[in-house]
């Protein structure tokens, strides 16, 4: 979901000003700024993924994935989840918190120890 909100303000005091509303109400300003403002649902769906490897080893040391992403849960999650998910095996740790998009419900929030984690996919 995106949402842009444009909005009109007066050069000379700021004010927030109507389309009509010239010049400004306030200060008579002719000279007006136009501003569009994107809200951080869009920053949410950003996300980043990044492994880490070390000389001679073939397995990734470290594997993460924040942000945004989508859901084989259409269902339940029809616009995605915010997922924090780690992987490390230089510290034997997992991670996984799933956050519904929408409605912010945090539907799985796991740490343990890596060892004690078998993934059921892949
Ligand atoms: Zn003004």
């Amino acid at each position: 979901m995106t949402t842009i909100q444009s909005s009109i303000r007066c050069k000379q005091c700021q004010k927030i000003l109507k389309e009509e509303e010239e010049p400004c109400l306030k200060c008579g300003g002719h000279l007006r700024m136009f501003y569009t403002e994107i809200t951080e649902n869009i920053t949410l769906k950003d996300n980043i993924e990044y492994k880490k490897y070390s000389q001679g080893i073939k397995r990734f040391l470290l594997h993460v994935k924040r942000g945004w992403f989508n859901s084989g849960d259409k269902k339940n999650h029809p616009e995605g989840v915010i997922l924090h998910q780690e992987v490390n095996r230089e510290n034997n740790f997992y991670k996984k918190k799933v956050e519904d998009y929408l409605t912010g419900e945090i539907t799985k929030d796991l740490e343990e120890p890596l060892n004690k984690h078998l993934p059921k996919s892949k």
